[in-house]
């Protein structure tokens, strides 16, 4: 098990271990905090579906010189584990530990399955990430799509950019006030954006 496996393994698993310890309720109130984020992704799948269909598909995902799904190491924030603990099935999360535990060749991302990201909820990092030359071909087709995309940008910043109270670093607050750590808790961990909270006096 590579590095980066071990430390995806070990946050999944803690997360995993202090949602089940919740109250069911406590459980439906997180869910409800990241309503306005899920819809904002809705947001997101529909402009992909809308502009990106022709341009992304499943043999780009599965290519070894794709830029999508193509290194073992993605990013993946804290929050984005808790938000697909909190909307997964256990059978789900069942699949992630397994792949996890395997010896990975790392010339994919250890969580892409035949069927795609094994992921019910895929990191912003993934979710948001269209290479240039995907980016240029749907702008020049469409190019009402530039500053669409452009206001998703912002968008996601409202929920990821600790300059203002966001749903990453609540997650984070959330978890720690129970005792959690992880090396994935970027929002109290990251120098860059322990500086932008400083800086924005949070
Ligand atoms: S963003 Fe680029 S690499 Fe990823 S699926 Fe689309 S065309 Fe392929
Ligand atoms: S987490 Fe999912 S979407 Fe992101 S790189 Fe891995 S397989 Fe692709």
């Amino acid at each position: 098990m590579s590095e980066y496996q071990f430390e995806q393994l070990e946050t999944l698993s803690l997360v995993r271990m202090y949602l089940k310890a919740l109250p069911s309720g406590e459980k439906d109130k997180l869910r409800l905090t990241a309503a306005d984020y899920l819809e904002f992704r809705r947001r997101v799948d529909r402009f992909l579906e809308r502009y990106c269909g022709s341009v992304c598909d499943q043999s780009c995902y599965q290519s070894r010189l794709s830029a999508c799904c193509s290194r073992e190491g993605i990013i993946t924030f804290f929050a984005d584990v808790v938000l697909n603990l909190l909307f997964s099935e256990e059978d789900e999360i069942d699949g992630l530990v397994g792949v996890l535990r395997q010896e990975s060749d790392g010339f994919k991302c250890v969580y892409l399955g035949s069927a795609g990201c094994r992921w019910r909820i895929k990191p912003i990092v993934c979710l948001m990430f269209l290479c240039e030359p995907a980016k240029a071909k749907v702008f020049r087709q469409h190019p009402e799509a530039e500053s669409e995309w452009l206001e998703l940008e912002r968008q996601r910043k409202k929920f990821t950019w600790p300059d203002r109270p966001v749903l990453f670093d609540i997650l984070e607050k959330y978890f720690i006030a129970m005792g959690c750590s992880s090396p994935l808790m970027y929002m109290h961990q990251s120098p860059g954006l322990l500086r932008v909270k400083e800086k924005a006096g949070i």
